[in-house]
């Protein structure tokens, strides 16, 4: 299997594995146990908080200064965020391209009679900042909270985070960051990126599922999901996964330490498919620019990722053919793969039907290879070729 579906989930990276198998073999790991095997977990702990704090380049260990909540992966650092981040009578900003994770939430608020506004995007994919401030103060009553993605998960559009952070620092808003599918793939410094709050993953960097965080800026409050227990100081009670806490703390150094090796070879790998894609079937269309013509008004995308539309294809058509033939990609965000709506990204993006019905989300790691991006070509290509011509002999 070729695996292009890294936007979806990464592979572990071994060195990962290694460090969760030396923690997960040292004994038992409850960090609130008052003896010398808590305070032996508790000790991981504080080390992986040092580790994250400088690879995000925001320490964690000042009084008062930011700290990170560790949770289950991005889902709950959203829903934590959403919940608990604002006033809860005051209205929430969230974009028309948000992850699940923020819109079911925001769609729930929405009908216990919260005020939800919404920030519209362009063509590209790109939020429309401009309005951003009308949004913010508009009605009755100034907004509580944004909530903007640093990256797409489809398209890889990058959004404007840090002029999104200036007006909500302007208005005195609470902003919150998913940051979700950046980190890893382009440079994030958590101490100047002017957000409140930020939502972060370990599956999405090589690093365990079922482990991600919500860094929190000093002096902001912070409305708990859950409750019973003491841990982390009651923002999000429970006992710590020390093995999961250590390994995303290992992911994340390696993400950030890696990167700039990492970033430019993300790209090429990508570009390579782009171009192979391309050249084999003339009508394709790669989605993020402001004009199907026009390349030079690209907006800046991640580097792994690449969403294209197949006309004259059905996505689920074609990932079913991919699948069988050996290629893994994603049909929207993989949270809603599997079903048939088509994708709330690209219909905010005001595609036409055509282009929505035949999209396709392809992410490369850093363990694709050339070799392995030349023959997906080769097997994207031939689906592509079997499924239309099949569909202008059935028409
Ligand atoms: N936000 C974004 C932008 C995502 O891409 C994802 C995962 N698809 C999530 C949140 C949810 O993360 P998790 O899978 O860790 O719950």
């Amino acid at each position: 299997m070729i695996y292009l579906d890294n936007n979806a989930t990464t592979e572990i990276d071994p060195r990962v594995v290694d460090v969760m198998l030396d923690v997960l073999r040292s004994g038992p790991c409850n960090a609130s146990s008052q003896h010398a095997v808590g305070r032996a977990a508790r000790l991981r702990i504080d080390e992986a908080i040092d580790m994250i704090g400088s690879a995000i380049d925001s320490p964690l260990d000042q009084p008062g200064g930011p700290r990170l909540i560790f949770t289950s992966g991005g889902t709950e650092s959203n829903n934590l965020a959403l919940r608990g981040l604002a006033d809860p009578d005051a209205p929430i900003v969230i974009s028309r391209i948000e992850h699940p994770s923020v819109i079911a939430v925001a769609e729930q608020l929405a009908a216990q009679r919260r005020e939800i506004r919404w920030l519209d995007v362009d063509r590209a994919g790109v939020a429309k900042i401009d309005s951003l401030a009308d949004l913010i103060q508009g009605g009755n009553r100034t907004a509580g909270l944004v909530s903007l993605m640093s990256a797409n998960n489809e398209t890889g559009v990058i959004q404007p985070i840090e002029q999104a952070a200036q007006i909500c620092r302007d208005l005195g808003v609470t902003f919150h960051v998913d940051a979700t599918q950046s980190i890893g793939k382009v440079p994030i410094s958590f101490r100047t990126l002017g957000a409140s709050a930020v939502t972060m993953s370990a599956h999405k960097f090589h690093g365990p599922t079922g482990i991600g965080g919500l860094w929190i800026d000093g002096g902001v409050k912070l409305l708990p999901l859950l409750h019973g227990g003491e841990q982390q100081l009651e923002s999000r009670p429970g006992t710590e996964p020390v093995p999961l806490i250590c390994g995303m703390a290992t992911a994340l150094q390696l993400a950030t330490s890696e990167l700039p090796q990492i970033q430019p070879r993300l790209g090429s790998l990508r570009d390579r498919l782009e171009q192979g894609l391309r050249s084999a079937h003339p009508p394709l269309v790669v989605h993020g620019c402001l004009s199907e013509e026009a390349d030079a008004a690209r907006a800046p995308r991640l580097p792994n990722t690449t969403c294209l539309s197949f006309l004259g294809a059905d996505r689920q058509s074609m990932l079913m053919a991919l699948d069988m033939a050996g290629v893994a990609c994603s049909s929207g965000s993989a949270c809603s793969s599997g079903s048939s709506p088509p994708s709330h990204v690209l219909l905010a993006m005001g595609l036409p039907a055509e282009q929505v019905q035949s999209a396709l989300r392809f992410g490369v790691s850093k363990f694709s290879t050339e070799k392995k991006i030349d023959s997906a070509i080769e097997r994207i290509s031939s689906c592509y070729k079997r499924l239309t011509q099949k569909r202008s002999v059935e028409n």
